[in-house]
């Protein structure tokens, strides 16, 4: 019996230290800009309800990459500050988020992000909690969205910090990555009530995942078996720990019965 406790409890603790990822990815193989540099650019249309101008928004977003995402340096990704641009997102017609992120994604450009509000998504917008929604496409380039809701005062209620780190939740999903596990990362999923305003570790890994830096030199290593998808489904770790928990408690036994000798 007490041999079993043990077991359990080794388990556990292997299981435990083995589920390092919390991250996801937005789509299940990982899209992604097949570029190092994507430039964050802002539609050309105020937003009264969410409590900005074109410019104001433009200055949130410029915050985004020094604050957040460009502080990965394990990632090959560096976000480029952009411009308001003549695309406007005030002519979508009502819909679901995926709908309006279509709309939103049409009036960008390849390997740009672009950034503005709407009031007209009512649909995906109603319970006036959801204070943006983002996204990536790869259909014919690779592009993202970050649409703000403008139907009422949700993203103006916010403090700056709040904005910035909602814009940097934002666009992490149009960089490809998907809700976090984690409660203290950015990329956590329930943002709206509890904002997280600097990057973790999780974050840190989520990014490298997509972007990673290519190996340097030409040693003609063996290519590793890699796309695990994240997270850990868990199974993993239960088999790794039911093999491993003997092993280890074996040589916690022969350690103790080491020092048991030499004091004995
Ligand atoms: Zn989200």
């Amino acid at each position: 019996m007490f041999y079993f406790c043990k077991f359990f409890l080794v388990l556990v603790v292997i299981i435990f230290t083995t589920k390092i990822f919390a991250f996801t990815w937005i789509t299940p193989n990982g899209a992604h800009f097949p570029v190092a540099k994507v430039t964050l650019n802002v539609a050309n249309n105020n937003c009264p309800n969410a409590g900005v101008t074109a410019a104001q928004l433009l200055a949130l977003v410029h915050k985004v990459p020094t604050e957040f995402w460009n502080k990965v340096s394990t990632a090959n990704l560096q976000l480029v500050k952009g411009i308001v641009t003549t695309a406007s997102f005030s002519s979508f017609t009502d819909g679901a988020s995926s709908a309006v992120l279509t709309q939103a994604i049409a009036q960008g450009a390849a390997n740009t992000i672009i950034i503005g509000c709407s009031n007209k998504p009512s649909t995906t917008f109603s319970d006036g909690f959801t204070a943006a929604i983002g996204g990536i496409s790869s259909a014919t380039d690779v592009r993202g969205a970050v649409v703000l809701n403008d139907n009422d005062s949700t993203f103006a209620n916010l403090t700056e910090n709040q904005k910035v780190a909602l814009l940097a939740h934002e666009i992490g999903h149009a960089l490809g990555l998907g809700h976090s596990k984690d409660p203290v990362a950015v990329m956590y999923y329930s943002l709206g009530t509890k904002i997280q305003e600097r990057l973790t570790r999780d974050d840190f890994d989520g990014l490298t995942s997509l972007y990673p830096h290519k190996s340097p030199g030409g040693c003609g290593s063996i290519a590793f078996v890699d796309h695990e998808k994240p997270p850990w489904n868990g199974l993993g770790s239960l088999i790794l720990g039911a093999f491993l928990a003997p092993l280890l408690m074996n040589l916690v036994e022969k350690i103790k019965r080491r020092t048991t000798l030499r004091h004995g």
